[in-house]
């Protein structure tokens, strides 16, 4: 079995994206920023730097569009291919 440990990092549909920012002003750690580009509805959309999310889940609550930001903590990732194997 073969078990890799994640980093928490957050995911952003940018379509579900308004752009109002809230999730930028809340992060604590401030690794969120809004996109120089345009989603199809014309809103600029948030986008994750890359790393340093904490998985605190701050963002996810700030954001009034329900399904725009996912948040995953950190945690154990078990190969289910190996897994099935066993
Ligand atoms: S989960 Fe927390 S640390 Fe990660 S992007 Fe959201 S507010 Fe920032
Ligand atoms: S709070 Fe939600 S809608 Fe607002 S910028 Fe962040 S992801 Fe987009």
């Amino acid at each position: 079995m073969q078990v890799t440990l994640q980093k928490a990092f957050v995911k952003i549909d940018k379509e579900q994206c308004k752009g109002c920012t809230l999730c930028i002003e809340t992060c604590p750690v401030d690794v969120l920023k809004i996109s120089d580009r345009f989603n199809s509805r014309g809103y600029h959309y948030t986008e994750y730097v890359g790393d340093g999310c904490t998985g605190c889940g701050v963002c996810f609550y700030a954001c009034p569009e329900p399904g725009a930001i996912t948040v995953y903590k950190r945690g154990a990732i078990v190969d289910e291919e190996v897994l099935s194997e066993a």
